[in-house]
C-alpha cells in the first residue's frame, strides 16, 4: 500500500550522546538508508547543535538530511546562547524542530515566539517541523482539540507557508518519553483534525500535501501500526533514535 505523501522519519536526540557517538549514530543511519534507497520516505536526524556540522559529514545528503532541535528567529546580534537560523543553514542543516513540548515546558515558549521561530527558518530555506500536542489534563478534560487548535492557528495563521517547507508534528506531551504511545486511531484523529485546520488557515492543496508526524514512544513495535493510518505521514522519535538498531528499523517501516 503506498501512502499518499512522501513520509518523514525524524530523530531527535535531544541532549543525549557525544561527538564520537552521534557521528557514529548518524554513519550508521546513512548507511542504512543508502543500501535501501527509498524513494517513498526521507529521514532526518537532530543533533545538539555542537554537532550539527559533525552529523553533517556524517551522512549521505542524498539519504539522510539534518536539523536542529531549535533555533532563535534573528538573523545576528547580542544574543548570547542563542542560534540563528542562518547559522544552522550555514552547517547544512535543512530542518529545525521547533516548539518542541520540552521547549514549551522548561523555556516558556509561546505561539507568538514559535510564530517568529517559524517565519525566519522558512525566510531562511530551513523546514521548521512545528511540534504541538496536549497534555494529559487537557485530554482528560476533553480539551485536546482545542489545545491543539489553538497552537496551530496561533502559531501559523499568518505564515505564508507551503506544503514542501512545512512539517508538522503531533507529540501529545502524556506520550513523549512515556513509553505510552497514542492509538493509531486517537492520533489518526487528531492528524485529520490538523489537515482540516490547515485547510482553514491556507487551502486544501495545501491541506492535502503537508505532511503530519506523530511523536510520542515510536518504537519498532508500534511504527507499521501508526504508519498504515492514512493522515500520518512518518513520525518524529526522541528515545528510539538514539539507537541505530531501533531507529533503523522504525525508519524501514513496513504498511
Ligand atoms: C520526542 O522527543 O519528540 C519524542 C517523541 O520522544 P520519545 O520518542 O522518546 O517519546
Amino acid at each position: 500500500m503506498a501512502k499518499k505523501r512522501k513520509a518523514l522519519i525524524a530523530g531527535n536526540f535531544k541532549m543525549y550522546l557525544s561527538s564520537e557517538e552521534v557521528k557514529r549514530l548518524a554513519r550508521a543511519i546513512s548507511d542504512f538508508v543508502s543500501q535501501k534507497k527509498y524513494e517513498d520516505r526521507d529521514v532526518m536526524i537532530a543533533p545538539p547543535f555542537p554537532y550539527l556540522m559533525a552529523a553533517v559529514d556524517s551522512v549521505n545528503p542524498s539519504f539522510v538530511s539534518v536539523g536542529s532541535q531549535n533555533l532563535y528567529f534573528e538573523k545576528e546580534g547580542a544574543f548570547t546562547g542563542e542560534v540563528s537560523p542562518l547559522m544552522v543553514k550555514d552547517c547544512g542543516a535543512t530542518y529545525s524542530i521547533i516548539g518542541h513540548s520540552e521547549r514549551r515546558k522548561y523555556f516558556f515558549e509561546t505561539e507568538e515566539l514559535l510564530r517568529k521561530k517559524i517565519t525566519a527558518a522558512i525566510s531562511n530555506g530551513l523546514i521548521p517541523v512545528y511540534c504541538v500536542g496536549e497534555k494529559i489534563e487537557d485530554r482528560n478534560n476533553n480539551r485536546h482539540f482545542d489545545v491543539v487548535k489553538r497552537q496551530v492557528e496561533e502559531a501559523l495563521r499568518e505564515i505564508n507557508f507551503r506544503s514542501d517547507n512545512l512539517v508538522i508534528a503531533y507529540e501529545p506531551v502524556w506520550a513523549i518519553g512515556t513509553g505510552v504511545n497514542a492509538s493509531p486511531e486517537q492520533a489518526e484523529e487528531m492528524h485529520l483534525f490538523i489537515r482540516n485546520l490547515i485547510s482553514g488557515i491556507r487551502d486544501k492543496n495545501i491541506s492535502e500535501n503537508i505532511r503530519i508526524l506523530y511523536g510520542g514512544s515510536v518504537k519498532p513495535d508500534n511504527i507499521d501500526s501508526l504508519m498504515k493510518m492514512e493522515n500520518i505521514d512518518g513520525a518524529l522519535v526522541g528515545g528510539a533514535s538514539l539507537k541505530a538498531e531501533q531507529f533503523t528499523r522504525i525508519i524501514d517501516y513496513r504498511i
